[in-house]
């Protein structure tokens, strides 16, 4: 995981790095979250596209009202079309439009026809659902892909997962971008 370049215009920089300091978010209830997270790895594994399009829409209801926002529409797809440029190596699966507010998710990679893992597809979704909620209600209109964005990302992810979260460990690179230092975040203990 990569932020994006900081932004050159005042307006977007100020926007980024409001975004970068949020690093939490509040969680909702996720009895059902998770019963509906559960159809999902399932619908996946046995590559039933319109069972994981109808938990993602379960999800994604559950997740607006919640939130108080409008819900977002998803579309689950099977191979990813190749004319798609793919600089985003962390955005494989999926992607949002803020214009249609519609959520595609992929559920094969574009070359070799990958299935995609149930973990990818679920941290998608929350990543997809969070640029949704960066636009439609906290006023962050370029969503950038910050250390906050990133972080807000995984706890809903883990929360859905009932996963340990982890302190995410950040390599500051020479063009004033951060990346993930996995092999630091992972040897911390959760918590
Ligand atoms: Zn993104």
């Amino acid at each position: 995981m990569l932020t994006d370049n900081i932004p050159k215009k005042i307006s977007e920089s100020r926007e980024y790095w409001r975004s970068d300091a949020i690093n939490t978010v509040a969680l909702p209830p996720v009895e059902s979250l998770r019963l509906q997270a559960e159809r999902l790895k399932v619908g996946l594994k046995e590559e039933n596209k319109k069972e994981v399009q109808s938990a993602c829409t379960a999800m994604l209801k559950e997740l607006s009202t919640f939130y108080g926002v409008e819900k977002p529409s998803i579309r689950i797809l099977s191979a990813r079309p190749v004319e798609i440029s793919e600089d985003w190596a962390e955005e494989l699966f999926g992607d949002y439009d803020p214009e249609t507010m519609k959520i595609r998710l992929w559920m094969r990679t574009a070359i070799k026809k990958k299935a995609t893992s149930y973990g990818v597809l679920l941290s998608t979704f929350c990543h997809e659902f969070f640029h949704h909620l960066d636009v439609v209600a906290m006023e962050l209109p370029n969503t950038f892909h910050t250390r906050g964005f990133y972080e807000r990302v995984g706890l809903l992810y883990h929360h859905i997962q009932d996963t340990p979260v982890r302190k995410i460990v950040w390599h500051k690179n020479k063009d004033g971008t951060y990346r993930v230092d996995w092999a630091r975040t992972m040897t911390r203990i959760p918590g």
